[in-house]
């Protein structure tokens, strides 16, 4: 990692239905980060019927990951198509080790790094409760019942190894997502203040964001 370039790269943490999405949204507005969510470039690929989405269409539907290859090579694009941005959330990517090994490596070429995770914390009962309104109100296959218990399966087996992974990196930032959206917000907040204060680039937009 360079801790002294002044982009801010993050990774949104947690099960399906954690509220990543909502939150990356909101730093969107806010910094003008990017926004990189695989499962939101996987579902347009389905939705604009392109050899990619035919490839992945069924696998998503199932509640299981697509191959590492395919998501690692559209974050690959998105970095290279993005050379200015200030920096990224990842949205649902990584979600297997050989994945974050692939992101360390790909940042550290263009000369940048992973500042850090931050994982939004919430408890089954309330993720079922969450995705039954998310499907009455956006109708994703995957959201039904069922299929979601597949994906939170998914989640406990393929993804959550990677808290050890960031964590011995000292990378791992733990966040209440049961709280409210704007608590969510406000505690994400400090997280990248705290990661502002320790890049301390001499000028930049980081420098600026510890000035408000
Ligand atoms: P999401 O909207 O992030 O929950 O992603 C929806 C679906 O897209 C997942 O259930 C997977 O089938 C697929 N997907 C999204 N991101 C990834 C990823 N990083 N690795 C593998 N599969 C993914």
């Amino acid at each position: 990692m360079s801790m002294h370039d002044d982009k801010l790269n993050l990774i949104l943490f947690g099960p399906p239905a954690a509220g990543k999405g909502t939150q990356a949204k909101r730093l969107v507005a806010e910094h003008g980060l990017i926004q990189l969510s695989t499962g939101d470039m996987l579902r347009a690929a389905v939705t604009s019927g392109s050899e990619l989405g035919n490839t992945v269409k069924d696998i998503m539907t199932s509640g299981a990951l697509v191959s590492d290859e395919i998501v690692i090579a559209l974050i690959e694009e998105q970095l290279d198509a993005n050379k200015d941005a200030p920096g990224f959330i990842f949205d649902g990517f990584p979600r297997t080790v050989p994945q974050a090994e692939a992101l360390d490596d790909a940042l550290t070429q263009r000369g940048m790094g992973v500042d850090s995770v931050i994982r939004l914390k919430v408890d089954d009962v309330q993720l079922m409760d969450r995705i039954k309104a998310r499907f009455a109100e956006q109708g994703r296959k995957d959201d039904n019942p069922e299929t979601f218990g597949i994906r939170l399966q998914t989640y406990n087996d393929q993804t959550a190894p990677l808290l050890p992974y960031y964590a011995a990196q000292g990378k791992l930032a733990e966040v209440d997502g049961m709280a409210s959206i704007d608590g969510v917000s406000a505690s994400v907040a400090r997280v990248i203040n705290a990661v502002a204060e320790i890049k301390t680039p001499e000028k930049g937009w980081l420098a600026k964001l510890l000035e408000r």
